[in-house]
């Protein structure tokens, strides 16, 4: 089962050295949700091979037009290919006007955009379905911004083949099995559910903050992630920079993906400033080891 992260926009601000604003699609199972939408997001997709018609839900940080401004042209093309699948929008208030305003001189749409406002103030439930829950967390930076963390469901079990072969486990046998239950035979036996069944695989879980200066009141919510992608817009040499624009610089991140114990950091969000991001790597590394460069057409697992 996947739970896979393709980038497709590291940037900050604007597009630079070939790199693009922000947008990332998250591959959980067999669903496909869009985080951020920068400038040139359906070029990205179209680029790495991203099945944008299996989208079914949007994810916004904020409004700023890094992450904002690649809606109208993904929408549109969506009306244009026929789309009819509802899409879902998530994002701090505001953006409805503004998609509106662009679309609606258009005619109306094929589809239903059905736009849902994310709290900024405090962390929430935003979305569920069978395999995943996305929950919100406030973040701080220039304007209202959330973080979104996905985590994963707990899978039913996998039984052990030679088990039902052993055993002639009927199928309502099979489904307690995998349910967790432990299964009481015709004859007597119990079969506890550690003989039946495969160890559960670990849950996986993704936290993706940006824009955001690195923050503590975030740890209690990504307290051990599988991984996280955290803003770094500037290394050492523009820390104040970071302070006064609300972003973080390498090391802030890497000190937050410490505190919260996460499997791996993913740095990105790019300052123009840096063509090379080498020293990223390097400055985040001296706090923590387990950090990777955030790289447009990279697939990160999980
Ligand atoms: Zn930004
Ligand atoms: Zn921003």
């Amino acid at each position: 089962m996947s739970f896979d992260l393709t980038i497709l926009g590291v940037n900050a601000a604007t597009p630079a050295f070939g790199r693009f604003p922000t947008s990332q699609v998250l591959h959980v199972h067999n669903h496909h949700f869009l985080l951020d939408c920068g400038e040139g997001t359906q070029m990205r997709m179209a680029d790495f091979d991203i099945p944008r018609h299996k989208i079914q839900q949007i994810f916004i940080s904020h409004l700023h037009g890094d992450h904002v401004f690649g809606l109208p042209g993904l929408l549109f093309s969506y009306d244009l290919n026929g789309r009819q699948t509802p899409l879902d929008i998530f994002s701090p208030a505001g953006l409805e006007p503004m998609i509106a305003a662009q679309l609606k001189p258009g005619g109306y749409l094929s589809y239903p955009i059905r736009f849902h406002v994310v709290d900024t103030q405090s962390p929430n439930l935003v979305f569920e379905n069978d395999s995943v829950s996305v929950h919100s967390i406030p973040l701080k930076h220039g304007i209202p911004t959330v973080g979104y963390v996905f985590r994963e469901k707990p899978r039913l079990l996998n039984i052990r083949s030679e088990q039902i072969a052993a055993h002639r486990l009927t199928i309502p046998q099979i489904k307690a099995a995998k349910a967790g239950e432990d299964v009481l035979l015709e004859n007597g036996q119990l079969l506890r559910n550690e003989e039946l069944t495969l160890p559960p695989a670990p849950l996986r879980s993704y936290a993706f903050l940006t824009d955001t200066m690195a923050d503590d009141a975030v740890l209690p919510h990504i307290q051990g992630v599988s991984m996280l992608y955290h803003d770094t817009t500037f290394c050492d040499d523009f820390a104040e920079n970071a302070a006064l624009t609300m972003h973080s610089t390498a090391r802030q991140a890497a000190e937050l993906a410490r505190k919260a114990g996460v499997g791996q950091l993913i740095c990105g969000h790019y300052s123009s400033r840096y063509r090379e991001l080498d020293r990223f790597l390097v400055e985040a590394g001296e706090v923590f080891d387990r950090v990777m460069l955030g790289v447009e057409g990279s697939i990160y697992h999980c």
